[in-house]
Parts: structure tokens; C-alpha cells; sequence
């Protein structure tokens, strides 16, 4: 391993990028089956559900269109406000649309019980939760999550879109990292 090798950052791997893959596929096929041929807007929040956005379209078969929102927590530090400052707004009309918001993670579920209101206001057809992570003892707000990859726990992890200061993001594995990096 080289110096640039960020792997060896991690401390323990959870979840590697074929168990990542198969569970997506679960996923996208259980979305498929529920839609039923009904066309489908992925609603994805930068940055960190670039990966799951990308992996869970191409493996579903109904027809999708996507979109983008960025949103950043008002408040400094790690922690979540819920108060949340939208930084890039969707390019298109929900007015109708069966949108399913896919998600990299929710931990306290503030960020994203805001959002929900939000775009509920839009008028969509239906509205639902992706998201590949779910942190269940970490959570302050009730948010309905119709579709989970998988629930972790209480841990700060990287990878698969997941950053720590904004790197990490890419590497295939989600794991987390040794306690030597944040010092
Ligand atoms: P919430 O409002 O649910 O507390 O915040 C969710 C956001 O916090 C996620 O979209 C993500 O950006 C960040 N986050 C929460 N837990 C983790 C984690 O374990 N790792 C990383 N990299 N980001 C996290
Ligand atoms: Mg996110
Ligand atoms: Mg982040």
C-alpha cells in the first residue's frame, strides 16, 4: 500500500462494496414492484447520495427521471439544527410526480423531516424515503422511511458517498475510520 492509499485510514470495515451492491439490487427491485410501471422522480441531496443515486437507477427497471437538491444545516459543528438552508433547489415540478428523496444516511432524521415537509408542499403524487443508512438509536424526529439498505449503529462511518471533511467519498466500502485521523 502506498501513501495516498486512503484505505489505510479505516478501522473497521462494515459493509463492502458487493454487499452494498446486492442490497441495492433487494431494493430497486422491491421499488419496481410497488411502482409498478409508474414513472418515478429520484429526488438525491448532494453530495452524499451521489453513489446511491447512481447504483439504485441502474438497478431498477421502471423508468426514472432524477433531480437534485444541496441543503446545508444552519448551526455550526457536526451537529444537526434541523433548520435547514436550501443551497441548490430542484429543477423540476413535483406538481403530480410519484418522487421517492434518496438519501445516503439519516442519523438524527432532522435534516431530512424538514425536506419532507417541504417538498410535501409541492403537490407530488406520492411521496417516499430511499436511503442506504439509518442510524435508529441516534434518531430525535419520527421520519416514515419506506425503503432502508440497511440500519448501523450509532458509529460515524465514510465511504460510498459518505465523507469526513469532505473526503472519503470514494471509496467503495463503507467503514469507519481510526481515531488517529480526527486528531
Ligand atoms: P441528520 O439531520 O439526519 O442528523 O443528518 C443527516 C446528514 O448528516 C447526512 O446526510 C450526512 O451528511 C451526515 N451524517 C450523519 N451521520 C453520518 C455518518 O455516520 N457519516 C457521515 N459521513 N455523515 C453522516
Ligand atoms: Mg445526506
Ligand atoms: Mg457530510
Amino acid at each position: 500500500m502506498d501513501a495516498s492509499d486512503i484505505s489505510q485510514d479505516l478501522e473497521h470495515v462494515l459493509f463492502t462494496s458487493d454487499q452494498i451492491a446486492d442490497r441495492i439490487a433487494e431494493v430497486a427491485a422491491q421499488i419496481d414492484a410497488d411502482y409498478d410501471g409508474k414513472e418515478i422522480l429520484l429526488v438525491g441531496v448532494l453530495n452524499g447520495a451521489v453513489m446511491v443515486m447512481a447504483d439504485l437507477q441502474r438497478a431498477m427497471k421502471s423508468h426514472v427521471q432524477m433531480d437534485w437538491m444541496a441543503v446545508s444545516s444552519y448551526g455550526a459543528g457536526t451537529q444537526s439544527s434541523g433548520v435547514v438552508r436550501i443551497l441548490k433547489d430542484l429543477s423540476q415540478d413535483l406538481e403530480g410526480r410519484h418522487v421517492i428523496v434518496v438519501e445516503d444516511i439519516i442519523d438524527t432524521g432532522l435534516t431530512l423531516s424538514y425536506l419532507m415537509n417541504y417538498l410535501a408542499s409541492r403537490g407530488p403524487a406520492s411521496l417516499e424515503i430511499m436511503t442506504m443508512f439509518r442510524k435508529p438509536d441516534a434518531a430525535q424526529i419520527d421520519v416514515d422511511v419506506k425503503y432502508v439498505g440497511f440500519d448501523i449503529p450509532n458509529e460515524f462511518v465514510v465511504g460510498f458517498g459518505l465523507d469526513y471533511a469532505e473526503k472519503y467519498r470514494n471509496l467503495r466500502d463503507v467503514a469507519t475510520l481510526k481515531s488517529e485521523v480526527y486528531s
